[in-house]
């Protein structure tokens, strides 16, 4: 009976790699891929794939070697979520819009061993690259990702992309089994690598579960048309990466979510769905039809990384797409709450509608549990649509801690319950709406931005004595950074030391990537205190938000 009630007798490891080798046989001459006038089928992309991981491994790239990438969404990095996993090795995609301090830090603490690079970002590599000589690092193997509109010149690496695929022999170096599913498949590092580094693992068995359970809750049928819209950077593509292969999905890719290229693509290769940053929908509406007509048929969309407005939310679903909310975040493998959708609130009003859509939703399936607490007690709030508590998860696609970082793994976790740093209410129906933010955070067009690390450079200005950032809305990017500041008296105007704001944005422009700098500076006399000298954000914020920018 022990031996019947034993599963490990027939243990085989969940991993999302084995949607491609089915995909190679159920799909196979199906499109996998398009970008430009490139198109691969499914078992070409399948013999790539091998290819590139025997490439690899012939370079002795072996098991739990981090593999970084700095590319847009182009086919190589669509690839590589495959290929790299399937040497053992961990893939680690770096968020482009970072600046060389970032991306040198993560290189660093991630001890890459390869860095593939796009032709489009060889200037910020190379800054990387210098720092890391600088510090003394080993370098990684760095191998460039070629391009038909790659200007000709100075070339970084000694192989381009398609020749390791070209020169890899799958019979001499096949994939590498995967024997535990519980070993790494990505590295993803959330932002706010001016400090710390906060490196997120994910396991094969994460993504595995994370990409049925989005399939499913948002019903992805066999063979969707999907426009990369969202990075593949953030989370692996919000595990579409592999979940396209699941579904035999055809990838098209983009470099860059430009109005003109969605709606080229959209028109082109007829997109049923694509995932995006409610910032994105700001561009498809400014980009749009101006005659009020739809596109059709209608595509589908998943948006997340940031609260939709239900007021833009109303806009797009007018244009003919139909959206679906999702909330999550790096440590969660992305998505970890859905607002799925109920067939009795298509019968109220567009507006009723687009509220309701706007809140953050339920737990996906594969989530083992959440909750919203008061986390000084863990008791639950009520279902009441008014107490505030934080989102705490629990489940086996939530990260186990950052990685070489114990301190802030600690503090990640209480009770076994993962802290979101996120405030909501639950509503009396259980679905979730997030009020506010405990983490200083600012999420600027789905990105975000440590308001600590802004004032930590903010901080070594000769003139600054004291800096608090907070979020100021904004129309497009939703919030950008706004800086309150108390400077020297000495040395200039009274009250602003001798600087202005053009100083302070040009100054945060030289040490910061771009997104991160402020886009408005406030000098106080002084910043408002408790009783304690805690700078009161909450007022901050409150004067940000009545500023507005202006
Ligand atoms: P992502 O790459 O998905 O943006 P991050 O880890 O960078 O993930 O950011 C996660 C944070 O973004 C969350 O903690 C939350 O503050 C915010 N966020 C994500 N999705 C939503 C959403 N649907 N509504 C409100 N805030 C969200």
């Amino acid at each position: 009976m022990d031996q019947l009630l034993k599963c490990e007798a027939n243990y085989a490891a969940l991993t999302p790699l084995t949607f491609l080798s089915r995909a190679a046989v159920v799909y196979s001459d199906r499109t996998s891929l398009v970008y430009g006038s490139t198109r691969f089928t499914w078992k070409q992309t399948y013999d790539r794939c091998l290819r590139l991981s025997a490439s690899l491994q012939s370079l002795s790239v072996s098991k739990n070697d981090v593999v970084s990438v700095l590319a847009p969404n182009v086919p190589a990095v669509y690839e590589m979520h495959f290929a790299v996993p399937m040497a053992g090795a961990v893939l680690n995609t770096i968020n482009t819009r970072l600046d060389a301090g970032n991306v040198a830090n993560i290189l660093k603490h991630s001890e890459a061993k390869v860095f593939f690079v796009d032709y489009q970002y060889f200037k910020l590599a190379v800054e990387a690259l210098h720092r890391l000589i600088g510090d003394g690092v080993q370098l990684p193997l760095v191998f460039i990702i070629d391009d038909v509109d790659a200007p000709t010149g100075t070339r970084l690496g000694e192989l381009e992309y398609e020749q390791l695929i070209a020169r890899g022999e799958p019979a001499v170096f096949p994939p590498r089994p995967l024997l535990d599913e519980w070993d790494a498949i990505a590295l993803n590092y959330t932002s706010g690598t001016t400090s710390a580094p906060k490196g997120v693992v994910y396991s094969h068995r994460g993504a595995y579960l994370s990409t049925l359970s989005l399939l499913l809750q948002w019903e992805v049928g066999n063979e969707p048309v999907y426009l990369w819209s969202l990075p593949m950077f953030h989370c692996n593509g919000w595990t579409f990466t592999w979940g396209m292969a699941a579904r035999g999905g055809a990838n098209v890719c983009i470099r860059a979510p430009t109005a003109a290229k969605m709606y080229c693509a959209i028109a082109d290769h007829r997109v049923t769905h694509m995932c995006c940053a409610p910032t994105v929908f700001s561009i498809l509406l400014e980009g749009g039809p101006a005659d009020g007509r739809t596109i059709t048929p209608a595509v589908q969309v998943l948006t997340g990384g940031a609260p939709p407005p239900a007021s833009l939310l109303e806009k797009i679903q007018r244009l003919g797409f139909y959206v679906t909310h999702a909330y999550g975040l790096t440590e969660a493998t992305g998505p970890a709450l859905v607002c799925e959708w109920r067939e009795p609130w298509n019968r109220l009003p567009a507006e009723e509608q687009a509220r309701l859509r706007a809140r953050q939703g339920i737990s996906v399936l594969t989530l083992a549990d959440f909750d919203v607490k008061d986390t000084e007690t863990m008791a639950s709030v009520p279902r009441d649509g008014e107490s505030l508590g934080q989102i705490v998860l629990r489940g086996s696609s939530i990260m186990k801690g950052y990685y070489k970082n114990p301190a802030d793994t600690a503090a990640a976790f209480k009770d076994g319950w993962f802290l979101t740093g996120d405030l909501g209410v639950v509503h009396p129906d259980g679905y979730v709406e997030i009020k506010d933010r405990a983490k200083d955070i600012i999420i600027s067009g789905g990105e975000n931005i440590s308001s600590l690390e802004v004032e930590a450079v903010l901080y070594r200005h000769p003139a600054v004595v004291e800096a608090a950032v907070v979020a100021m809305p904004h129309p497009h990017w939703g919030e950008t950074p706004c800086a309150f500041l108390k400077v020297r008296k000495e040395g200039g105007e009274e009250g602003t030391g001798g600087v202005n704001e053009q100083d302070i944005i040009a100054y945060c422009r030289s040490c910061m990537p771009r997104f991160m700098v402020p886009r408005k500076v406030v000098f106080m006399a002084e910043l408002p205190k408790t009783s304690t000298g805690k700078i009161q954000k909450f007022l901050l914020r409150k004067a940000a938000r009545s500023t507005h920018g202006g």
